[in-house]
């Protein structure tokens, strides 16, 4: 039997589903992709296009020596990526962006699956658990997957490790705080599993500057929900600080901002109020902003966020978020190839395993694709180093993040290994794309075969 006899299944075709599906049919192993739309539409997309673009026409930056999105581009057009190669063809004018023509684009990746000999497209939608013969599935249905799906996938993950919201606080790069004010303690020096005592770094703020802040957050320019988000419950655990604000000035103080258990080494006091950061990821690159969910303007969280001590040159690597989306607790369930451990012929790809943004999802969806092609040839196909930006993501999403606290990410450098010390800012992000493109290259190399 040659690897196209069997064919792998890939649910969705959206930018992961799309691409997971052209990187197999390249590999010589044929697909079905199964796609709802028309049949069945989400509350996004309006078209009946694969690789629909649901909000913006514009996959970011395409600078590939000093941004990491750039240079995730750049690693997926070495890989022959279907998505990147449609974009390049439908590019507009925007500056450092790279921003496409929608409909050319859309049209261009279904035309090029449609018109390859290994793709077959079926329209319906797979409402439960895949059949089991189906002994290889990409699960790439995004962060609007059907409920029927959803259900399924949740019975088997538990209910608990399936979000359908995400709530983000910001995360800030370590090495733009200034902690000369700020201290590390945990709240009454408790260790826990992992601490030991002193897990979280602290910026203290006296009363007018809590104040002051306070008033900013009920001032600030807040994004509204889309029409159908409008229901999203709000879960007390993770309320918008805004929305906690406005139930009364002091009530940041006890919930979030709340000093109980903290003394600031400087005075030998409890400060007034504090805003509490802990690591976010295995390489202490990142930190997130304890219980800073919110729905402020980007532009407004930056300005707000660098009047608190310590932050005033805050860099950060995401800004808080609320929305409805789809994803699993990716670190918890899935394996390193993206397979779940609890039913391994599933794998997922995409904005369901928890990345973020049109590129990621499609670099995460030529990952699934690559792996499941080696699967089907009898091999195992080793991750990216992590020195890359698919393997950075990648690592993240399925071993670096805290599950504990798993929220979708974008592609950033707070993700990569760092550097030796003493690089810094432009050289430090040219030398990291450096060593990503070199080591990124010997990754898609062919191994030679060993000596019989
Ligand atoms: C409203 C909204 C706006 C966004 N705006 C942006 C933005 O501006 N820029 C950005 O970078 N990212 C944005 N994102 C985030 C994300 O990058 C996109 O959602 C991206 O399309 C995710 O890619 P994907 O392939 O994982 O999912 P999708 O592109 O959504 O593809 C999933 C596909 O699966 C299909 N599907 C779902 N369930 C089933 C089923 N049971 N059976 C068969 N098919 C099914 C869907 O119809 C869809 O075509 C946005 C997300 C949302 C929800």
């Amino acid at each position: 039997m040659t690897s196209s006899d069997k064919r792998v299944h890939i649910i969705g075709g959206g930018l992961a589903g799309s691409e997971a599906a052209w990187q197999l049919a390249e590999a010589g192993v044929a697909v079905t992709l199964h796609e709802m739309r028309p049949t069945r539409g989400t509350d996004a997309h309006q078209t009946d296009s694969l690789a629909e673009l649901v909000c913006s026409n514009s996959f970011r930056s395409d600078d590939a020596q000093n941004n990491a999105v750039g240079l995730l581009h750049e690693e997926m057009r070495r890989a022959g990526s279907l998505i990147l190669r449609a974009a390049d063809a439908h590019k507009l004018p925007a500056g450092g962006a790279l921003a496409v023509d929608r409909h050319g684009f859309s049209a261009a990746v279904q035309s090029a699956l449609l018109a390859h000999p290994l793709v077959e497209l079926d329209r319906t939608e797979v409402a439960g658990l895949p059949p089991a013969d189906w002994d290889s599935v990409i699960v790439a249905t995004g962060p609007l997957t059907s409920p029927a799906l959803a259900q399924a996938i949740g019975a088997v993950t538990g209910e608990s490790e399936l979000a359908f919201f995400d709530a983000i606080a910001p995360i800030i790069h370590i090495d733009s705080i200034d902690c000369t004010g700020a201290w590390k303690q945990s709240r009454y020096d408790k260790g826990g599993p992992a601490g030991d005592g002193a897990d979280y770094l602290n910026c203290p703020l006296d009363k007018p500057q809590y104040d002051a802040f306070v008033e900013g957050l009920l001032a600030g320019d807040k994004t509204e929900f889309k029409e159908w988000e409008k229901n999203t419950p709000y879960f007390d655990g993770c309320l918008p600080i805004e929305v906690s604000a406005a139930r009364g000035v002091e009530s940041l103080r006890f919930g979030p901002m709340k000093p109980v258990g903290l003394r600031d080494p400087r005075t030998g006091k409890r400060p007034h109020a504090v805003v509490q950061l802990r690591q976010d990821n295995a390489l202490g690159t990142l930190w997130n902003i304890v219980g800073f969910q919110t729905k402020l303007k980007h532009a407004e969280q930056t300005r707000l966020f660098r009047t608190i001590p310590g932050l005033e040159r805050a860099e950060f690597a995401r800004l808080g978020g609320l929305h409805r989306n789809t994803f699993l607790n990716s670190p918890r369930l899935l394996d390193g190839v993206l397979r779940l451990k609890a039913m391994p012929r599933l794998r997922f790809a995409g904005q369901i395993t928890g990345c973020e943004g049109y590129v990621e999802s499609a670099a995460i969806g030529l990952l699934a694709g690559r792996f499941a092609a080696a699967e089907r040839a009898g091999q195992v196909l080793a991750p990216p180093p992590p020195t890359t930006a698919m393997g950075a993501l990648l690592g993240h999403i399925t071993t670096g993040a805290d599950a504990a606290t798993f929220q979708p990410m974008n592609v950033n450098f707070g993700l990569f290994p760092p550097l030796d010390a003493g690089t810094r800012g432009k050289e430090r992000k040219q030398a990291l794309s450096a060593r990503a493109l070199a080591d990124f290259d010997a990754w898609l190399a062919p191994t030679p075969l060993a000596a019989e």
